[in-house]
């Protein structure tokens, strides 16, 4: 079956377009295409959907539930206890959740690391999302536990042989939560099945001086020796990382995916040195990280924050709305290899409608409205893989995946009290 979306306008291209999708790729863009079923794209933006880069997604059982508190409190007396109790329908539901809310706010892949991630896959196979799903390692140093890790990590990388929406991945949650031993399995287990890495990397000052036991180096010396710093990894956070580490990322090809608001709200103590990241060119991209440390998993929201947080230090002219848009569509799309992330025939057909409105008037200049005054709620209509996932706002069975991971929430809130 094929799909025309009439009349649109495209950011970068002068005037009003027809764009045909047949099965899972653009097929065609002109002034006058034909396809089966016809959406109107008048009065709207088509463009990539979204790609979200650091995600950890049943965590948005626990939005809201433990905010404004210093990060190892909230981490061990609110966060920890709750995660103890998730059962693999949690993490379901959980999951779900998040889906319909990257999908609602126009987002079309991501990249996720937590638990039960077999549940988590059936969960975004079935809203129709693409992602690069990886169980999060953690051994703290034990043998046995890095054993069972290791057991958990094959045995879901068997479950998910990859398919066009859902990729494995390995998870070493970070250097301060993975002995040597442990980052060196997943190094070779990376290699040997040409899997991608999602890590935590210099989040907090604190985590810079724990990785390692004494360690001499600079934590991508670490990285490097262990053979996991190369064009696989995707490291989230990169906020206390000096000039060295950003030019050995550089060179290594690795992405960075920056988590602005999640950083703030935790208060990680000064933001990413982008300036830095970009003379050096590095690749990176835009993270919501959990709706715990968020409290929301929209990608414009994050863009403009990402914007705003950078020209706080004195210069307005630092990440500007064309890159941060570039951040959330190209440079996440390349980075988790989606196949999408830019309208052109032949590219995969995962995007957008975004309604302009009295937000996106009078229309000087198309990135700046999205960027800067476009919000998720006016994403009207989202395709992946060629798929409607939502049309005119609204996604199937939107009210049970309310309802069902409300209810797994509360039950989770129970068990701890
Ligand atoms: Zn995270």
């Amino acid at each position: 079956m094929s799909i025309v979306i009439k009349d649109t306008e495209i950011p970068g291209r002068e005037g009003r377009f027809d764009v045909l999708v047949e099965d899972d790729i653009i097929a065609g863009i002109s002034h006058s295409e034909d396809g089966d079923r016809v959406i109107s794209g008048a009065g709207k933006y088509l463009l990539p959907g979204f790609v979200n880069t650091h995600c950890h997604a049943a965590m948005s059982l626990f939005r809201g539930y433990a905010d404004d508190l210093p990060l190892q409190i909230w981490l061990n007396e609110h966060i920890w206890p709750l995660e103890s109790k998730l059962t693999a329908e949690d993490v379901y539901w959980g999951t779900k959740l998040a889906c319909l809310e990257m999908i609602k706010s126009g987002t079309v892949a991501f990249n996720d690391m937590y638990f039960f991630m077999e549940a988590a896959a059936r969960g975004v196979e079935e809203m129709g999302m693409k992602a690069t799903l990886s169980h999060g390692f953690i051994d703290l140093g034990d043998e046995g536990r890095r054993e069972e890790e290791i057991k958990r990590t094959e045995k879901f990388v068997a479950h998910i042989p990859g398919s066009k929406l859902v990729k494995p991945a390995l998870g070493p949650h970070g250097v301060y939560t993975v002995s040597r031993e442990g980052l060196e399995w997943c190094s070779r287990y990376s290699r040997k099945h040409e899997l991608g890495v999602h890590m935590h990397l210099a989040e907090t000052e604190q985590e810079m001086e724990q990785f390692g036991e004494g360690y001499q180096g600079n934590i991508t010396d670490y990285l490097g020796e262990i053979g996991l710093l190369n064009n696989r990894l995707i490291g989230a956070h990169c906020v206390w990382l000096d000039d060295m580490d950003m030019e050995n990322i550089s060179r290594a090809g690795a992405t960075v995916s920056h988590n602005p608001v999640s950083n703030m709200k935790l208060g990680v103590g000064k933001p990413m040195d982008y300036p830095f990241m970009r003379s050096a060119g590095v690749r990176v991209t835009l993270g919501t990280d959990s709706c715990a440390s968020n409290n929301s998993l929209d990608m414009l929201e994050t863009a403009k924050m990402a914007a705003l947080q950078q020209k706080m230090g004195g210069d307005p002219t630092v990440l500007t709305a064309v890159e941060a848009y570039h951040m959330i569509t190209r440079g996440g799309a390349e980075a988790l290899n989606t196949g999408g992330g830019v309208i052109e025939e032949g590219m995969a057909a995962d995007m957008i409608l975004l309604e302009k409105g009295v937000k996106g008037a009078p229309g000087h200049n198309p990135i700046s409205d999205i960027i800067y005054s476009l919000k998720g709620s006016d994403v009207t209509h989202v395709m992946i893989n060629g798929r409607i996932v939502m049309g005119d706002r609204k996604v199937d069975n939107e009210d049970e995946i309310v309802r069902e991971a409300t209810a797994r929430a509360m039950r989770l809130l129970k068990e701890v009290a």
